[in-house]
């Protein structure tokens, strides 16, 4: 674990309930939206409460300030820093050269994400890059830090001390149909296993919803700190939020009525006792803390529900149905009786609805891929064989790309993962290319970056194994990084040369 400093003695000591506020910069390096970031830090400083200022890292796939530069002020201001380290444009060197620098500058508390869908910038539509996704980014902090760094490179070894971070993870819980709830806690398995020491959740208003994670939490034995969401938004946000305009955020309807008609009666302080409610029941459900945002919102106004929430705190069990606000038709894992009103009736798990689809690819992969089978055993000498021929291997890539475009849109990356996903190509169906479960940006079973298309992760779950349980799939070994060397060559080959993931420790197939 990294030095300790007051968010984490605060976030780790169960006798202490943290607050974070979250600063979003925007473009540009400075004006008055810096002025003002910082001004908040300082009142923040001399009041006390808040543990750390989350800093934004490019939201929502937009170029702005980068977190360090407000980062490094909010520190001299006397307040840690939480930066946000988002994944969608960084490559894996990248990551790593970002890593060195934050430690060298004594950043110690990051929040590993992946990252809103990067939108047009200088010229037009910027490079999505998604080169390792929060799993994978959050092994090599752990392996950074172990010692245990690995790199297929020869004479690559890494000649580093190790560094260590405060490394947080994101998941919500308030995803609406079961096959995005199932993935984000799967993926939040899938987190903890790799190393992350904190969660803090997506901002949400269902409070069935929060217990649910909890209970989640409880069972799976997990005792590491969450960060519950609190929100207030403007009624222009709240109808932005509305109309699906943020990714992953189902703002609820009565919710953005009761926005309207505080904002026509003038009653500005109503959002502020909302979510000041919201504080001291998040805190009666024993969250570690609560991660406060809302655009807008100046210190007083924090301040107003930071106090407000010590004076609701007593009695925090009767402000429970003020601030619940479920989406109708919400998809519960747990069945009513467990989590109060809540919920329909959960009758188990339901995937594999569409599994039959991936039955003659299944037979397929069984008879060429699967030694020590006569067939496999022979495709496998061939592959070999060709190998050591130039125009051998051309034939047989051209083959291999023949078929595999016509059955799975195949991208030719050289190291497939069609038995991991279902006999679906994340290469071409995932427009982050995300080989180890959903982002967070689905919503109601649509893809963040193109929302007439299902959810490639929604899809996978369709075809999953219908005896697979959440904890099952959770427990299932993650995919490492792609090596990009394999890029545009055979992955028939690649396999039988073992070359390719399969052949690295802990190989899984989810399908
Ligand atoms: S080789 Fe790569 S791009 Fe082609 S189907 Fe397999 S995973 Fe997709």
């Amino acid at each position: 674990m990294a030095t300790q400093n007051n968010f984490s003695r605060s976030l780790f000591n169960t006798e202490e309930f943290t607050f974070t506020f979250e600063l979003v910069p925007g473009q540009g390096s400075g004006g008055r939206r810096v002025d003002r970031l910082l001004d908040f830090a300082r009142q923040a400083h001399a009041d006390g409460r808040i543990k750390a200022l989350s800093i934004t890292d490019n939201p929502g796939g937009h170029p702005a300030l980068a977190p360090h530069a407000i980062g490094s002020e909010v520190r001299s201001i006397g307040i840690q820093p939480l930066l946000h380290f988002s994944l969608k444009d960084k490559n894996r060197n990248q990551i790593e050269s970002h890593l060195f620098f934050y430690h060298r500058k004594g950043f110690s508390n990051l929040l590993i994400l992946g990252g809103d869908f990067p939108r047009p910038g200088y010229y037009g539509q910027a490079k999505p890059v998604f080169d390792l996704d929060s799993v994978q980014t959050l092994c090599l902090m752990r392996d950074m830090e172990e010692g245990t760094y690995h790199s297929r490179a020869p004479h690559r070894n890494p000649d580093f001390a190790p560094i260590r971070f405060h490394r947080g993870c994101v998941v919500s819980p308030f995803k609406m149909t079961e096959a995005e709830q199932v993935w984000q806690y799967a993926k939040l398995l899938y987190k903890i296993r790799a190393g992350a020491h904190f969660i803090i959740t997506q901002l949400g208003y269902d409070v069935c919803k929060f217990e649910e994670l909890s209970r989640f939490l409880l069972e799976q034995e997990v005792t590491m700190p969450v960060l519950a969401n609190v929100f207030v938004p403007s009624l222009t946000v709240a109808r932005y939020m509305a109309k699906g305009q943020v990714p992953g955020i189902v703002f609820p309807d009565r919710l953005l009525a009761e926005i309207e008609q505080e904002t026509e009666r003038g009653d500005r302080e109503a959002r502020l006792v909302r979510a000041a409610k919201m504080v001291c029941v998040l805190r009666g459900l024993g969250f570690a803390g609560v991660h406060l945002g809302g655009n807008g919102l100046s210190f007083d106004d924090v301040r107003f529900i930071m106090d407000t929430s010590e004076e609701f705190t007593p009695q925090w069990d009767r402000y429970r149905a003020d601030i619940h606000f479920p989406g109708g038709g919400t998809w519960y894992y747990y069945p009513p009786a467990r989590t109060g009103a809540c919920g329909r009736t959960r009758i188990g798990l339901r995937p594999g609805r569409h599994r039959a689809a991936q039955i003659p690819h299944r037979i397929m992969h069984r008879l060429l891929f699967s030694p020590p089978n006569l067939p496999s055993t022979l495709f496998g000498a061939f592959c070999r064989k060709c190998a050591h021929s130039r125009p051998a291997t051309l034939l047989l890539r051209t083959l291999e790309k023949l078929i595999k475009d016509i059955l799975f849109s195949c991208r030719m990356c050289g190291d497939c993962t069609l038995t991991d996903s279902t006999y679906l190509c994340p290469q071409s169906g995932c427009p982050k290319n995300l080989l180890n479960g959903a982002c967070g940006g689905s919503r109601n079973e649509a893809c963040e970056v193109f929302p007439d298309r299902a959810c490639f992760w929604v899809r996978v779950y369709n075809r999953v194994d219908p005896a697979a349980t959440l904890v099952q799939l959770g427990n299932l070994p993650h995919l490492p990084p792609k090596d990009w060397s394999l890029n545009q060559t055979s992955s028939w080959i690649n396999f039988y040369c073992g070359r390719d993931h399969h052949h690295l420790p802990g190989a899984s197939t989810r399908g």
